[in-house]
């Protein structure tokens, strides 16, 4: 056996340990041994792909490797919880940077100077397609990660940044692109169509991501993350390697499958995320929510908690921009403690991206076992005593059952207006992300507990604590 065939060898284990990985990723309590078997395969690929006759200079990989790891862990370090989204955002991009350079090189090697070392190739007909996907998808993916990236860190405006003559602008780059593909497979040497090819994906990128709102940036990054994993797909086909188009491929499917599971909790659809700031506005619901608010003190709050025998508790966006979930963790256990059954309702788009409600709950050591997903949680509801709604809000509004003309009708939601007693703990009547009114706040069931989650749960916790 050769020493290529060594290293697939090596390769194929680290692709099942990726596969393995992501399957323990689904679920909280193996989710951590994912993430570890997932690490051990980028070890074992690397160290493989490190044995390669063909490497040229370590030196060149090391100071590389010294400031790429520095940077990332710097980064990684700094970035809070709730900026996790345009962190993700960043990396996707250089991801889809890095696979633009390796195919770029790929190309010069094997089409322009023949004569350098060469990146082991594959056969043409598969090299020249690859190589015309990787760049375009790869241009794309930066660029679009990078106005994705501005969006969420507020570096550039949320809202959808529209023109005159945008969509047309928008088709004709698309067409031209497109187009390139036909001298490009036939002259492959030529440079020139090469740079145009990369410099209309680089414009496509920011492009097509401007038109869309901050709002909608999740399931945009979602979708980049996806064309991060189709890049790497293609661009193992252009310099041969197994590895890459498995992982590559893996992490495609995943990116499209979540985008896809992220659109339906918000009971959009793809398309309308994407293109929807072409469309013309949807009707903004006419509806306003009736009846009186009705404030409580945590003090009278904590009298009710007292006597409860079964509480769930629904995070959303605000308990991570509160960091309230050590706190809340702390009111659980008293909770438990005074004999209440407890109960964590986990909405698939609470927060602002996919799983944030158990990563948070999770870093607080909340038990697995006591987070329930929307669906299991909402046939028990109406025998709950108190439903506490920490920072949510378009995940609890009763119109997305009822009311045809709102912006969030049809989108499934933690029904807990259905339990005795609701507290709604916020700091003022402000929408949530929808930037809609919510008649849960108007209920006669519901009681608004004014202040920022992460106070007014120390203050709970204060009063079970001096009982
Ligand atoms: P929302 O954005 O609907 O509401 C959050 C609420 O938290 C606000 O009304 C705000 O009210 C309150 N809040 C903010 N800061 C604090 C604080 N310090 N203390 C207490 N309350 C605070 O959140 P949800 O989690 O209910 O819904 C998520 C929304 O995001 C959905 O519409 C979803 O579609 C959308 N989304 C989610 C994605 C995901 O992947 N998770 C992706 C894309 C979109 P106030 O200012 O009065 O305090």
């Amino acid at each position: 056996m050769n020493h290529i065939s060594y290293i697939n060898i090596v390769y194929i284990v680290s692709c099942v340990l990726f596969a393995t990985g992501l399957k323990f990723l689904g679920s909280p309590e193996t989710a951590r041994r994912g993430n570890q078997l997932s690490a051990l395969g980028m070890l074992l690929a690397v160290l493989a792909t490190l044995s390669a006759h063909e490497i040229i200079s370590f030196q060149w990989i090391l100071i590389g490797g010294i400031i790429g790891s520095g940077l990332g862990a710097f980064v990684a370090t700094r970035a809070a919880m709730t900026q996790m989204p345009e962190m993700v955002a960043l990396l996707h991009g250089f991801g889809g940077l890095a696979s633009v350079f390796v195919d770029w090189s790929a190309y010069y090697n094997e089409f322009v100077h023949f004569d350098i070392m060469r990146i082991p190739a594959g056969n043409h007909a598969v090299m020249i397609p690859a190589i015309y996907l990787s760049i375009l998808i790869g241009g794309i993916t930066f660029t679009g990660s990078l106005v994705a990236w501005g969006k969420l860190s507020e570096r550039l405006p949320g809202k959808p940044m529209l023109f005159t003559g945008q969509r047309e602008i928008n088709m004709a780059a698309m067409a031209a692109v497109l187009l390139l593909a036909i001298p490009f497979f036939m002259h492959p040497a030529n440079n020139l169509v090469f740079l145009a090819i990369l410099a209309l994906s680089l414009i496509l990128g920011v492009l097509v991501v401007i038109p869309i709102g901050g709002a909608d940036m999740p399931v945009v990054i979602s979708v980049l993350n996806s064309y991060s994993g189709l890049v790497a797909c293609t661009t193992g086909f252009v310099i041969n390697n197994v590895l890459l188009i498995v992982v590559g491929a893996l992490v495609g499917a995943n990116g499209i499958i979540l985008s896809y599971i992220m659109c339906k909790a918000m009971n959009r659809s793809l398309n309308n995320v994407l293109f929807g700031a072409f469309a013309p506005a949807k009707k903004k619901s006419t509806a306003t929510a009736k009846g009186e608010v009705k404030p409580i003190t945590p003090q009278d709050a904590f009298l009710i908690l007292e006597a409860a025998r079964s509480v769930v508790i629904t995070p959303g966006y605000g308990l991570a921009v509160a960091q309230a979930q050590h706190a809340v963790r702390e009111l659980g256990e008293l909770l438990e403690k005074n004999g209440a059954d407890v109960k964590y309702a986990i909405h698939p788009v609470a927060g602002r991206m996919p799983g944030h409600m158990n990563v948070l709950l999770a870093e607080a050591n909340v038990p697995y076992d006591q987070l329930v997903e929307m669906e299991h949680v909402n046939p028990l509801m109406d025998t709950v005593d108190v439903a506490i709604v920490i920072g949510a809000n378009d995940t609890v509004n009763p119109a997305a059952i009822h009311d045809k003309s709102s912006p969030v009708y049809g989108m499934p939601i933690v029904e807990t207006f259905k339990a005795k007693t609701v507290f709604v703990i916020k700091r003022s009547m402000a929408s949530g992300f929808a930037g809609i009114e919510n008649e849960l706040f108007y209920y006669d069931n519901t009681r608004m507990i004014f202040g920022d989650a992460k106070d007014v749960v120390q203050k709970l916790v204060a009063e079970f604590k001096s009982k």
